[in-house]
């Protein structure tokens, strides 16, 4: 859609296709958690958020920057803010609206949207065949084209992923799509999910594989999820491909040392019990000291040294990853080297790859929604150039 305006705006005459009945659905289920549009991170920092990929998101973000994005939703008559942690969001935390005034946008653009047409096949030219909902095949010749099919993950919203074998028989490289800021897989005892399931651990640091981050974890049935995870999908993964298994660590009282913590636990807990002990001297809540004391043997428990040091990072084996369709994105997809600085396919020329569907992945906290918009941004231009180019 954002492609779609670029070009709309600089004249062109625009189709846009989409397998579904309507626009946005992801969009529209990313507004169910208050729509986080962007973050006020400072360029360089923002950038850091895309991994290995931050120097090509700095030089993209200048093109199309989080202001850009905020100056988009106002034009589309939606108001952002600025919440606590410096995340960004519209002021009544809806996508609706933004996502109902862009479509009219591009109507009144003259954008003609052809809604249930399945994209099955790219060929030089470029060419595209569409599946019609009625199951008729459509041919439709363009001089450019943009594709913004997406990840893998939430099948339901229309991004199913099935693009990847149609680019990859037009000679694309694509990498696997792989579930990204997701849960990972625990066995917890009865005992912990009876104490903890469901229930928020706040004020976390976490870390595993030389990498760390801030924020909370959920205990589910099925592991663990939460914002102090997702930034650690990538080096998770990549521990559990190759060993099967890794174990998080969970620092549950991050704004007091070891030392601090051990003072507070070096009287011992007299006649209180673990719990009561843990819960008077740090304020933990209960289903944090539930996880301090899941797998800890009674002697760690006893000892105020041990004790403290399990506070501080306290070991949690993770063993498995959520299905892609459950992720909230993906990572894997359309590999950077195979397409220019406009984001145009080397395999394809015309065709230009948006979105999640390229291979870069970046924690929630409005990066991924940003990656979209400014990847949309600078693969519409892309087009507009290309066709300009072609006269
Ligand atoms: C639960 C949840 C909450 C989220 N919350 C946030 C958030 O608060 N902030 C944030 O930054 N990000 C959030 N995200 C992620 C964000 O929504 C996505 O990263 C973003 O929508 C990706 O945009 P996209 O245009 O690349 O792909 P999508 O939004 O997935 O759009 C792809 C489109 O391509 C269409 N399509 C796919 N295949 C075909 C085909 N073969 N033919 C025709 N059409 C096809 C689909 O129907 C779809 O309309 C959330 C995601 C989820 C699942």
């Amino acid at each position: 859609m954002m492609a779609a305006l670029v070009m709309a705006q600089a004249r062109l005459s625009v189709d846009l296709f989409d397998a579904m009945p309507t626009l946005g659905r992801k969009f529209l289920v990313a507004g169910k958690g208050g729509l986080n549009l962007t973050h006020s991170d400072p360029p360089e920092v923002f950038a850091r958020r895309y991994g290995e990929h931050c120097a090509r998101f700095l030089q993209m973000l200048g093109r199309f920057s989080p202001e850009h994005l905020r100056a988009l939703a106002f034009w589309l008559g939606v108001e952002t803010m600025v919440g606590s942690s410096g995340r960004v969001f519209p002021k009544d935390f809806k996508a609706a609206p933004f996502l109902r005034t862009l479509v009219q946008r591009l109507r009144d653009a003259g954008v003609r949207i052809h809604a249930r047409h399945r994209l099955i096949g790219v060929a030089a030219g470029p060419r595209l065949t569409f599946e019609r909902a009625d199951g008729e095949r459509v041919e439709h010749a363009a001089a450019a084209v943009v594709l913004g099919l997406g990840g893998g993950s939430w099948r339901v919203t229309g991004s199913d992923g099935a693009w990847t074998s149609i680019l990859e028989r037009a000679g694309v490289h694509v990498e696997p799509l792989r579930p990204a800021n997701c849960a990972f897989a625990v066995r917890w005892s009865p005992q912990l999910l009876a104490r903890a399931e469901g229930r928020p651990l706040k004020n976390l640091a976490v870390s595993t594989a030389g990498a760390s981050a801030l924020g909370e974890l959920v205990v589910t049935r099925f592991g663990l999820e939460g914002n102090a995870l997702y930034p650690l999908s990538a080096p998770v993964r990549a521990a559990l491909a190759s060993r099967g298994r890794t174990i998080l660590r969970i620092d549950l009282k991050r704004d007091l040392s070891l030392e601090e913590v051990r003072e507070r636990l070096a009287a011992g807990r007299g006649k209180k019990s673990t719990s009561e002990f843990l819960r008077r001297e740090l304020r933990l809540s209960p289903p944090a000291i539930a996880l301090l004391r899941e797998g800890a043997s009674s002697y760690e428990l006893a000892d105020p040294a041990r004790l403290a040091a399990r506070v501080k990072a306290c070991p949690v084996e993770l063993c498995g990853v959520a299905d892609l369709d459950d992720a909230i994105s993906s990572a894997g997809g359309v590999s950077f080297d195979a397409v220019d600085d406009h984001l145009m396919l080397r395999a394809l020329p015309g065709v230009f790859v948006a979105g999640e569907m390229l291979d870069w992945e970046a924690p929630t906290g409005g990066y991924l929604l940003q990656g979209a918009f400014t990847t949309g941004f600078v693969a519409g231009h892309g087009a507009v150039e290309f066709v300009k180019l072609k006269g």
